[in-house]
């Protein structure tokens, strides 16, 4: 672990950052089995989040024969809860690293805890900000998703995979749709720096260099209709309504860890869960790198991958002058 090895961070993992070895060549075949052990036999995003979509469809989800017919009981239910769990989740992580300071600036990339009061953001207010767009568009968007995903589950126009039925695709399906939200996201965003769309759309995100836990889901509402459409592969693929809750919650909970700012919560000086994407936050300071996630290469394969290292950093300054030429 290298807790301070460069000026420009205040922590940062190790450089160079790595990528999902799976996709490595030559295969690393001992380093996947670590990757994937780390991803899903640990206690990770992966496997709290699905824990809490368990309990979500468990408990507080309307049932298939409801969702065949629209109605705002159940759509309303959808919404609510969805809100209440990002006021948890943004709020708890942002209450005990920002407000308690319950880690200081232990294990966190910048020694700032977000901007300065500027005008640049919605009633002078990084956070205030950032939580409107979270709570307002972001949930909506979201829940709009959900309900939809519901309906069309309720009127079979979803092929249903239970766990009773397929155990197997049950699993097997989670680190899937996890690659399917690298390769989506990658595009959707690539897509979204297009200067024009950039400006219109992207730009409101990119107004966070600092970002913390309600700056995840901070987007443009244009912006939160593509990521939150990473769904609609359900339309395709057998599917347990569990998945559909666990691809939202690594959507919209995984940008929350993400944007932390920390690279793991510490317990009595053990990191217990790990949070920040430092690829991402990299994709903050540079805005012209690291467009995907780790989970798939597609920076790599396409040249624009920053892996922290000073070279990476020549490498992309010099492609940023090539296409600015
Ligand atoms: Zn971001
Ligand atoms: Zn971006």
């Amino acid at each position: 672990m290298a807790e301070t090895s460069s000026r420009e961070w205040n922590y940062h993992p190790d450089f160079p950052i790595d990528n999902n070895p799976l996709f490595a060549w030559p295969p690393r075949p001992l380093d996947t089995l670590k990757y994937y052990r780390d991803s899903w036999l640990t206690l990770s995003e992966g496997t709290l989040f699905l824990a809490m979509a368990w309990v979500a469809i468990t408990y507080m989800s309307p049932d298939l024969a409801t969702t065949a017919t629209l109605d705002w009981t159940w759509a309303g239910g959808i919404y609510l809860r969805n809100l209440a769990t990002l006021i948890v989740v943004a709020g708890g992580l942002h209450y005990y690293f920002y407000r308690r300071r319950g880690q200081q600036t232990e294990l966190k990339y910048t020694s700032k805890f977000l901007h300065r009061p500027s005008e640049r953001f919605l009633f002078n207010n990084q956070l205030y900000d950032n939580m409107f767009y979270t709570l307002v568009s972001g949930a909506l968007i979201w829940s709009a998703y959900e309900v939809l995903m519901f309906w069309a589950m309720g009127n079979g126009m979803i092929t249903l995979s239970s766990y009773g039925e397929n155990p197997i695709w049950t699993f097997a399906a989670l680190p899937l749709i996890s690659l399917w939200i690298s390769f989506h996201f990658y595009l959707n965003h690539r897509i979204l720096h297009f200067k024009p769309l950039y400006d219109r759309f992207h730009a409101l995100h990119h107004r966070n260099v600092d970002v913390g836990p309600f700056s995840g889901i901070s987007m443009h509402p244009v912006e939160h209709v593509l990521y939150f459409s990473s769904v609609l592969i359900h339309f395709v693929v057998p599917t347990d309504p569990m998945h559909v809750i666990f691809h939202f919650y690594m959507l919209a909970l995984s940008a929350v860890f993400g944007h932390t700012g920390f690279d793991a919560l510490l317990v009595k000086n053990k990191r217990r869960i790990a949070l920040g994407h430092f690829h991402h936050q990299l994709h903050h300071r540079y805005f012209e790198c690291n467009y995907g996630a780790v989970d798939m290469p597609w920076d790599v394969l396409f040249g624009t991958f920053h892996d922290g290292t000073p070279d990476a950093r020549k490498k992309m300054m010099a492609r940023i002058r090539k296409n600015q030429t």
